[in-house]
């Protein structure tokens, strides 16, 4: 590929305004020697106005996301891009949502632009575990435990019946779920069909990966290690 096309891709503009760039001198190599758009690609060495480039294809990170963004590209309200930098939004392949939090939960969000890992992830025999505080509105009754667990539980619309899951009870109206699949708004339609409402919902935890202390709306960039992580 070259270096006009791979520039355009990660979103520094369309090969029009990439070409302006190189027009100006903008793109060089670390020796802040300028190179040309046909000029062989090599991703490490490349400068932007002396910066160095944004990862290429192939990258993973984790969000915290607050309530009211949505992970969709094209709701008029917040949306979990709005918390990256705006150039990741622009790139080819697309940066995408690793399966979906719903407006009102908060918590651990996974974006990558790799197809492969993301069908990986979301595909149901990964079964990886997904890890969710729930506030709910009322009491625990007590039996949602064996309910969750049995694997016979069975969601309105749906046609087979849930995985088992896991949970924990903090408190009178709080417990830990851990889920091993991933259908729309699971949790909230789980505790509704034992008589319960949630009012909060946050992820903690996907596979081995958890927030730790990131902050609500910051993010960071995934590796290797934390890769492994989610198989
Ligand atoms: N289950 C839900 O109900 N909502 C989410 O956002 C995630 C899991």
């Amino acid at each position: 590929m070259k270096l006009l096309k791979h520039l355009a891709n990660l979103g520094y503009g369309s090969r029009k305004d990439v070409q302006w760039l190189f027009r100006e001198g903008r793109i060089s190599n670390a020796a802040g020697e300028v190179l040309y758009a046909d000029d062989p690609l090599d991703h490490d060495a490349v400068r932007v106005d002396g910066e160095p480039l944004d990862p290429p294809p192939g990258m993973l990170l984790m969000l915290h996301k607050p309530v009211d963004y949505t992970c969709s590209t094209k709701d008029r309200g917040r949306v979990v891009y709005d918390l990256l930098p705006p150039r990741y939004r622009l790139r080819s392949p697309a940066l995408s949502t690793v399966g979906r939090l719903d407006r009102d939960t908060s918590g651990l969000l996974l974006l990558t632009d790799d197809g492969q890992l993301l069908h990986r992830i979301i595909a149901p025999k990964s079964k990886l575990p997904k890890v969710y505080l729930a506030t709910l509105a009322d009491d625990l009754r007590g039996d949602e435990g064996a309910v969750f667990a049995s694997g016979t539980l069975m969601l309105e619309g749906e046609k087979t019946p849930l995985l088992p899951a896991r949970l924990e009870v903090l408190g009178p109206r709080s417990a830990r779920l851990t889920l091993h699949e991933g259908r729309y708004h699971q949790v909230r339609r789980m505790f509704a069909a034992v008589g319960n409402h949630v009012a909060a919902l946050h992820r903690e935890r996907v596979g081995g990966l958890a927030l730790d202390d990131l902050p609500a709306g910051e993010w960071r960039m995934l590796g290797e290690g934390d890769r492994e992580q989610l198989f």
